[in-house]
Formats: structure tokens, sequence, C-alpha cells
């Protein structure tokens, strides 16, 4: 099987050249192509010799593949569907704002999770994305020039398949590759603790923490991660990491009217985050016919909202985007 050379690490490059007989430099020289020049042929590597890309083209390719559809949305949302392998289908969302852009990257074709909220939940899980395939949703985009930041929010649960997320990261943060900043990049996650500690060891990107229900019973209903890897669990060990840097930590609560959004919830989240150094990022929960959740009242996201903030949590509401495309948040399904 032919390797992608797209999403390859410097360290991954370096051993495909020992194991070729290459020079050591010819690695470097292979960044520059795929992650400066973002060239998406082997031929086009000039500097190599034409027996290297010779054997190159044997032995390996560039995986960057163009999306098949572009919906957008009136408020500038564009949804992306990329072909992945095995006839699969994948989802890639645009978010343009005044000061940024930024793109939500899928990392798993469905999700195994099973989150009750969640229209990727349902479609169930039918592989991992390689680094190459989370690349190239950056890379094959018309915008890739105007990021600013990336955000795996999309389909697909990141520590559920931390090796890809952890070289895709590390293509995106090395000075051999793309040289952002760390801060540009979130990751989120509904807790899986042995992808997480792997995360935050080896990684600084931000962290985005899907908690959605301070009550253990409850959070179980919704989210059935809750049984392996309960809440209390995750925040000792995000207690055990300093949050007060660089790096930053949110948690991402998704209201349901009725269930989650009173102040008593509220009360109890405060309680639960005592002691971290985070912020809270609500989300309006956008029904779907076949979701038995719905939409909160405006004054109890508000009230919430409050509730938190004078508790000394930093809470802003997310703003809804592309909801009429369905590229608003746990909406993505990847259908052709
Ligand atoms: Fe998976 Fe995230 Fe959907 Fe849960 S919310 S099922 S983790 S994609």
């Amino acid at each position: 099987m032919k390797t992608n050379l797209l999403g390859q690490t410097l360290i991954h490059l370096q051993a495909l050249c020992a194991e070729e007989g290459f020079p050591r430099f010819t690695a470097k020289q292979l960044c520059d192509w795929l992650y400066k020049k973002r060239v998406d042929s082997i031929d086009a590597m000039t500097n190599l010799s034409l027996a290297q890309r010779a054997r190159l083209n044997e032995i390996a390719y560039i995986g960057r593949e163009t999306p098949v559809r572009c919906q957008v949305s009136k408020d500038g949302t564009k949804k992306y569907l990329f072909p992945v392998p095995d006839s699969h289908f994948i989802e890639t969302v645009f978010i343009p704002e005044a000061e940024r852009a930024t793109l939500c990257v899928s990392c798993q074709v469905g999700c195994k999770m099973g989150c009750l909220f969640c229209v990727t939940g349902r479609q169930g899980f039918h592989g991992n994305l390689s680094a190459g395939d989370i690349l190239n949703q950056l890379f094959s985009i018309p915008e890739f020039e105007s990021l600013t930041n990336v955000v795996f929010m999309g389909m697909g649960e990141p520590m559920d398949n931390i090796d890809a997320v952890l070289s895709a990261t590390q293509v995106l943060t090395s000075d051999w590759g793309l040289g952002w900043s760390p801060k540009r990049i979130t990751v989120s996650t509904v807790g899986i603790v042995p992808g997480l500690k792997r995360f935050l060891d080896e990684s600084q990107c931000h962290l985005a923490v899907s908690l959605h229900n301070p009550v253990a019973a409850e959070r179980l209903q919704v989210m059935p991660v809750q049984k392996a890897y309960p809440l209390d669990e995750v925040l000792a060990l995000l207690r055990e990491y300093d949050w007060s840097g660089q790096r930053r930590l949110s948690f991402e609560y998704t209201m349901f009217r009725g269930i989650n959004d009173d102040l008593a919830h509220a009360a109890k989240l405060v309680e639960a985050l005592k002691g971290l150094d985070c912020r809270v990022n609500l989300i309006r929960f956008h029904e779907s016919p076949e979701a038995p959740f719905r939409t909160p009242v405006p004054s109890a996201i508000q009230a919430f909202q409050n509730h938190l903030n004078r508790n000394g949590i930093v809470c802003t509401l997310r703003a809804s985007r592309g909801q009429d495309i369905e590229a608003a948040c746990g909406l993505l399904a990847g259908k052709e």
C-alpha cells in the first residue's frame, strides 16, 4: 500500500528516507514541499533527483482531494463535503467573522460516542481519518490563506483518534510544518481520558471539553461516554495541569430546554469547575426532527450566563452559524 505523504511528520519522513537510502536532509525538503509550498504532486518537488521522485511515485502519493460540494449559508458560513477512503464523506465548516476565519475540521467518519443530541453520533462509526485526511480539509479549500484558527469540533471524537490528531497538530505548529502558534488551534473532547492525557502531555493547543451537564446521572443519559470516563475523572485529570498561562481550557455546554438550563444546574456547574482556570461556552441546542430535545428560551440562557459570570467564570453564548445548511454544532452528517 502506498504511503500518503500529507500528514507525515518530520520524524516519519526521516524514517521513510532512511528506509529508501535517501540522504537525511531529503526529509526536510519533503516537509518544505508538502507544508510550505503545499504542492499536490511529487513531480513538482524539483529539488529532488529524478530517481528520488520516481521512487517516491512508486511508494507514496500526496493525498490531496478537492471537496465535491460546497454549501453556502446566508451568514457566509460554508460547508464542504470531502471524499475520504472507502467511499465515505466527511464535512468541514468554514466560518468567516470580522476579525478571524475559523475552520472546523472532522477527525473521524461518523463517531462512536453516540451523544444523543448529535446527528453525527446517530450515523455510527465508519473509520478514523489519517493526519493527511485532516490536513487536506485545510489545504484543499480556497480560503486556506485566510484561515486564522482551526477547531477540531467537526465529525468524530479527537481523543479517540489521537495519533492522527497529534500528527496533524504537529504539522500545523512545527517550524518544519506550517509554523502556526498552538493558540490558533482548539481540540475538543467528550473526555476520553487516555487520549486526553496524551494530548495534554504532547501538545500545547487549546482544549474544549464537552460537558453539557454537571449532574453525573443526567449526563450519562445523553452522553454514554460518562460511563467509561466520568466527568469527575476528567476534571481531576485537568486539575493536574496549569491553565493560567497561554493554553486555554474551555467547557462546551449545550443548553436543552427543561433539562440543563436552570439555575440549579448553573450552580452545580460552578461547583464542579471550582478552582479550574477556565471559561464556559454556552451553545443553544439546535432542534432537529430526530432529536428529542428543545431549544431553551432566551431568558433562561441569559440567567444561566449571568450566574456563571457572577461566580467568576467567563461565560459566553456561542453565536450559531450556518444553521440553514446544517453546519451548526452537532448537525454534521457527511451525507453526499
Ligand atoms: Fe461524537 Fe461529538 Fe457527536 Fe458526541 S457530539 S457523538 S463526540 S461527534
